[in-house]
Protein backbone atom coordinates (compact mmCIF):
# COMPACT_ATOMS: atom_id res chain seq x y z
CA UNK A 1 0.00 0.00 0.00
CA UNK A 2 2.96 2.49 0.61
CA UNK A 3 3.95 1.61 -2.71
CA UNK A 4 0.79 3.12 -4.34
CA UNK A 5 1.06 6.43 -2.29
CA UNK A 6 4.51 7.09 -4.25
CA UNK A 7 2.62 6.88 -7.97
CA UNK A 8 2.52 9.98 -9.58
CA UNK A 9 -0.86 10.59 -11.04
CA UNK A 10 0.99 12.97 -13.54
CA UNK A 11 4.17 10.69 -14.94
CA UNK A 12 1.21 7.87 -15.46
CA UNK A 13 -0.64 10.30 -17.81
CA UNK A 14 2.48 11.16 -19.11
CA UNK A 15 3.51 7.33 -20.06
CA UNK A 16 0.18 7.18 -21.50
CA UNK A 17 0.90 10.24 -24.03
CA UNK A 18 4.33 9.71 -24.54
CA UNK A 19 2.80 6.11 -26.06
CA UNK A 20 0.58 7.43 -28.37
CA UNK A 21 3.18 9.90 -29.70
CA UNK A 22 5.84 7.46 -30.02
CA UNK A 23 3.45 4.84 -31.40
CA UNK A 24 2.22 7.50 -34.49
CA UNK A 25 6.22 8.44 -34.68
CA UNK A 26 6.68 5.11 -35.26
CA UNK A 27 3.76 4.50 -38.31
CA UNK A 28 5.09 7.16 -39.79
CA UNK A 29 9.03 5.52 -39.86
CA UNK A 30 7.49 2.43 -40.81
CA UNK A 31 5.42 4.38 -43.79
CA UNK A 32 8.27 6.16 -45.21
CA UNK A 33 10.15 2.71 -45.57
CA UNK A 34 7.33 1.49 -47.16
CA UNK A 35 6.06 -1.47 -44.44
CA UNK A 36 3.08 -1.59 -42.34
CA UNK A 37 3.18 -0.28 -38.68
CA UNK A 38 3.18 -4.04 -37.33
CA UNK A 39 6.62 -4.84 -38.90
CA UNK A 40 8.13 -2.67 -36.48
CA UNK A 41 8.12 -3.84 -32.67
CA UNK A 42 8.02 -1.15 -30.11
CA UNK A 43 10.00 -2.24 -27.38
CA UNK A 44 9.65 0.02 -23.57
CA UNK A 45 13.06 -0.21 -21.87
CA UNK A 46 11.89 -0.32 -18.71
CA UNK A 47 15.42 -0.07 -16.27
CA UNK A 48 15.24 1.84 -13.49
CA UNK A 49 11.28 2.48 -13.92
CA UNK A 50 9.07 1.27 -11.50
CA UNK A 51 6.00 -1.09 -12.02
CA UNK A 52 3.44 0.97 -12.05
CA UNK A 53 4.84 2.71 -14.99
CA UNK A 54 5.76 -0.23 -16.94
CA UNK A 55 1.98 -1.44 -16.03
CA UNK A 56 0.49 1.87 -17.22
CA UNK A 57 2.85 1.17 -20.68
CA UNK A 58 1.44 -2.03 -21.17
CA UNK A 59 -2.07 -1.05 -20.55
CA UNK A 60 -1.74 1.48 -23.33
CA UNK A 61 -0.58 -1.60 -26.16
CA UNK A 62 3.27 -2.18 -25.15
CA UNK A 63 3.74 -6.41 -25.81
CA UNK A 64 7.55 -5.98 -25.54
CA UNK A 65 9.66 -4.56 -22.21
CA UNK A 66 13.61 -4.59 -22.04
CA UNK A 67 15.39 -4.82 -18.94
CA UNK A 68 19.42 -4.72 -18.61
CA UNK A 69 20.33 -5.82 -15.28
CA UNK A 70 19.49 -9.59 -14.20
CA UNK A 71 18.39 -9.09 -11.11
CA UNK A 72 16.29 -5.87 -11.59
CA UNK A 73 14.60 -7.81 -13.64
CA UNK A 74 14.32 -10.47 -11.38
CA UNK A 75 13.00 -8.26 -8.71
CA UNK A 76 10.56 -6.28 -10.36
CA UNK A 77 8.89 -9.12 -12.77
CA UNK A 78 6.02 -10.40 -9.81
CA UNK A 79 4.71 -7.21 -9.71
CA UNK A 80 4.60 -6.46 -13.87
CA UNK A 81 1.54 -7.24 -16.11
CA UNK A 82 3.31 -9.75 -18.21
CA UNK A 83 0.70 -12.06 -19.57
CA UNK A 84 0.43 -10.40 -22.88
CA UNK A 85 3.78 -8.96 -23.13
CA UNK A 86 7.26 -10.60 -23.67
CA UNK A 87 10.69 -9.83 -22.19
CA UNK A 88 14.22 -9.25 -23.59
CA UNK A 89 17.10 -8.51 -21.67
CA UNK A 90 18.88 -6.25 -23.45
CA UNK A 91 22.40 -5.04 -21.10
CA UNK A 92 25.35 -6.36 -20.76
CA UNK A 93 25.31 -9.99 -19.35
CA UNK A 94 28.15 -12.05 -17.24
CA UNK A 95 28.43 -15.04 -17.84
CA UNK A 96 28.16 -16.01 -14.11
CA UNK A 97 24.41 -14.55 -14.23
CA UNK A 98 23.59 -16.66 -17.33
CA UNK A 99 22.07 -19.55 -15.41
CA UNK A 100 19.84 -16.96 -13.39
CA UNK A 101 18.29 -15.68 -16.80
CA UNK A 102 18.09 -18.74 -18.87
CA UNK A 103 14.41 -19.64 -19.24
CA UNK A 104 12.96 -16.32 -17.85
CA UNK A 105 13.21 -14.16 -20.32
CA UNK A 106 12.18 -14.64 -24.30
CA UNK A 107 15.04 -13.56 -25.52
CA UNK A 108 18.67 -12.25 -24.98
CA UNK A 109 19.41 -9.46 -27.03
CA UNK A 110 22.77 -8.44 -25.71
CA UNK A 111 25.24 -11.46 -26.83
CA UNK A 112 28.47 -9.94 -27.81
CA UNK A 113 30.73 -12.70 -27.61
CA UNK A 114 31.12 -16.54 -28.47
CA UNK A 115 32.14 -17.15 -25.02
CA UNK A 116 29.23 -15.66 -23.51
CA UNK A 117 27.34 -17.29 -26.57
CA UNK A 118 28.50 -21.18 -25.40
CA UNK A 119 27.72 -20.13 -21.88
CA UNK A 120 24.07 -19.49 -23.16
CA UNK A 121 24.02 -22.72 -25.11
CA UNK A 122 25.52 -24.82 -22.24
CA UNK A 123 23.27 -23.54 -19.39
CA UNK A 124 19.75 -23.36 -21.65
CA UNK A 125 20.85 -26.98 -22.64
CA UNK A 126 20.89 -27.96 -18.89
CA UNK A 127 17.81 -26.66 -18.64
CA UNK A 128 16.18 -28.76 -21.71
CA UNK A 129 15.73 -25.35 -23.31
CA UNK A 130 16.88 -23.34 -26.33
CA UNK A 131 17.30 -19.89 -25.85
CA UNK A 132 16.42 -17.28 -28.89
CA UNK A 133 19.06 -14.78 -28.87
CA UNK A 134 20.28 -11.46 -31.04
CA UNK A 135 23.98 -11.23 -31.87
CA UNK A 136 25.05 -7.53 -30.11
CA UNK A 137 27.41 -5.66 -32.68
CA UNK A 138 29.60 -2.71 -32.11
CA UNK A 139 29.02 -1.16 -35.18
CA UNK A 140 30.86 2.01 -34.52
CA UNK A 141 34.07 -0.12 -33.27
CA UNK A 142 34.35 1.66 -29.94
CA UNK A 143 36.93 0.30 -27.02
CA UNK A 144 34.09 0.88 -24.85
CA UNK A 145 31.38 -1.36 -26.12
CA UNK A 146 30.66 -4.84 -25.97
CA UNK A 147 29.43 -6.99 -28.99
CA UNK A 148 31.25 -8.16 -31.72
CA UNK A 149 32.94 -5.83 -34.77
CA UNK A 150 31.81 -7.04 -37.93
CA UNK A 151 35.31 -8.80 -38.92
CA UNK A 152 34.46 -10.80 -35.52
CA UNK A 153 31.16 -11.72 -36.18
CA UNK A 154 32.23 -13.14 -39.88
CA UNK A 155 34.98 -15.22 -38.32
CA UNK A 156 32.57 -16.30 -35.42
CA UNK A 157 29.18 -17.19 -37.39
CA UNK A 158 30.21 -20.78 -38.14
CA UNK A 159 31.25 -21.46 -34.73
CA UNK A 160 28.02 -19.49 -33.15
CA UNK A 161 25.42 -21.65 -35.35
CA UNK A 162 27.04 -25.02 -34.01
CA UNK A 163 25.86 -23.76 -30.50
CA UNK A 164 23.54 -26.35 -29.37
CA UNK A 165 20.99 -24.97 -26.93
CA UNK A 166 20.93 -21.26 -28.59
CA UNK A 167 19.22 -20.05 -31.61
CA UNK A 168 20.05 -16.60 -33.56
CA UNK A 169 17.07 -14.52 -34.60
CA UNK A 170 18.74 -11.58 -35.77
CA UNK A 171 21.15 -8.53 -34.52
CA UNK A 172 21.36 -6.00 -31.94
CA UNK A 173 23.20 -2.86 -32.05
CA UNK A 174 23.92 0.37 -30.19
CA UNK A 175 25.31 2.92 -32.49
CA UNK A 176 28.49 5.79 -31.00
CA UNK A 177 26.17 8.57 -28.97
CA UNK A 178 25.33 10.86 -31.52
CA UNK A 179 24.02 14.70 -31.18
CA UNK A 180 22.08 14.12 -34.15
CA UNK A 181 20.04 10.87 -35.51
CA UNK A 182 21.52 12.10 -38.65
CA UNK A 183 24.97 10.94 -37.74
CA UNK A 184 23.67 7.35 -36.72
CA UNK A 185 22.51 6.74 -39.87
CA UNK A 186 25.35 5.68 -41.52
CA UNK A 187 25.64 2.98 -38.76
CA UNK A 188 21.99 1.93 -38.78
CA UNK A 189 22.39 1.04 -42.76
CA UNK A 190 25.55 -0.47 -42.06
CA UNK A 191 23.56 -2.44 -39.49
CA UNK A 192 21.07 -3.30 -42.32
CA UNK A 193 23.59 -4.52 -44.93
CA UNK A 194 25.02 -7.03 -42.81
CA UNK A 195 21.50 -8.34 -41.60
CA UNK A 196 20.43 -8.58 -44.82
CA UNK A 197 24.04 -10.06 -46.47
CA UNK A 198 23.91 -12.78 -43.38
CA UNK A 199 20.32 -13.80 -43.99
CA UNK A 200 21.14 -14.35 -47.92
CA UNK A 201 24.16 -17.07 -46.35
CA UNK A 202 21.11 -19.41 -45.08
CA UNK A 203 23.37 -20.72 -42.35
CA UNK A 204 21.60 -23.28 -40.20
CA UNK A 205 20.81 -22.23 -37.42
CA UNK A 206 21.06 -18.42 -38.05
CA UNK A 207 17.73 -16.70 -38.95
CA UNK A 208 17.87 -13.02 -39.56
CA UNK A 209 14.56 -12.15 -38.80
CA UNK A 210 15.05 -8.83 -35.94
CA UNK A 211 16.60 -5.98 -36.44
CA UNK A 212 17.00 -3.84 -33.17
CA UNK A 213 18.26 -0.88 -33.26
CA UNK A 214 17.25 2.62 -32.15
CA UNK A 215 15.99 4.04 -29.09
CA UNK A 216 14.74 7.32 -27.95
CA UNK A 217 16.93 10.14 -29.94
CA UNK A 218 16.82 8.24 -33.12
CA UNK A 219 14.19 5.27 -33.64
CA UNK A 220 12.47 7.24 -36.60
CA UNK A 221 16.22 6.84 -38.79
CA UNK A 222 16.82 3.39 -37.33
CA UNK A 223 13.45 2.81 -39.10
CA UNK A 224 13.61 4.37 -41.98
CA UNK A 225 17.22 2.27 -42.73
CA UNK A 226 15.65 -1.16 -41.55
CA UNK A 227 15.10 -1.35 -38.08
CA UNK A 228 12.06 -3.77 -37.24
CA UNK A 229 12.64 -3.70 -32.90
CA UNK A 230 13.30 -0.08 -31.51
CA UNK A 231 13.61 -0.08 -27.89
CA UNK A 232 12.37 2.97 -26.27
CA UNK A 233 13.30 4.30 -22.06
CA UNK A 234 13.05 7.62 -21.27
CA UNK A 235 11.03 9.43 -24.45
CA UNK A 236 8.56 6.98 -22.73
CA UNK A 237 8.72 6.97 -19.29
CA UNK A 238 10.48 10.24 -18.98
CA UNK A 239 14.73 10.54 -17.88
CA UNK A 240 15.99 8.32 -15.74
CA UNK A 241 16.45 8.64 -12.38
CA UNK A 242 20.03 6.19 -11.12
CA UNK A 243 19.92 5.44 -7.39
C1 LIG B 1 18.74 2.18 -21.92
C2 LIG B 1 18.76 1.44 -23.20
C3 LIG B 1 17.89 1.77 -24.25
C4 LIG B 1 16.90 2.91 -24.19
O1 LIG B 1 17.54 4.15 -24.13
P1 LIG B 1 16.72 5.52 -24.27
O2 LIG B 1 17.68 6.46 -24.88
O3 LIG B 1 16.32 5.90 -22.90
O4 LIG B 1 15.56 5.25 -25.15
C5 LIG B 1 17.92 0.98 -25.39
N1 LIG B 1 18.77 -0.06 -25.52
C6 LIG B 1 19.62 -0.40 -24.53
C7 LIG B 1 20.52 -1.57 -24.73
C8 LIG B 1 19.65 0.34 -23.36
O5 LIG B 1 20.52 0.00 -22.39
Amino acid sequence: MTENLSIDPARLHLVEENYKRIQEEINQAAAKSGRPPEAVQFMAVTKTVEPAYINQAIACGIHLIGENRVQEFLGKRDQLHLAHCQKHLIGHLQTNKVRQIVGQVDMIQSVGSLHLAEEIGKQSLKAGLVTPVLLEINIGGEESKSGFSLEELHLNLTKISKIEGMKVEGLMTIPPVCDNPEEARPFFSKMNETFIDIRGKNIDNISMGILSMGMSGDFAAAIEEGANLVRVGSALFGARIYQ
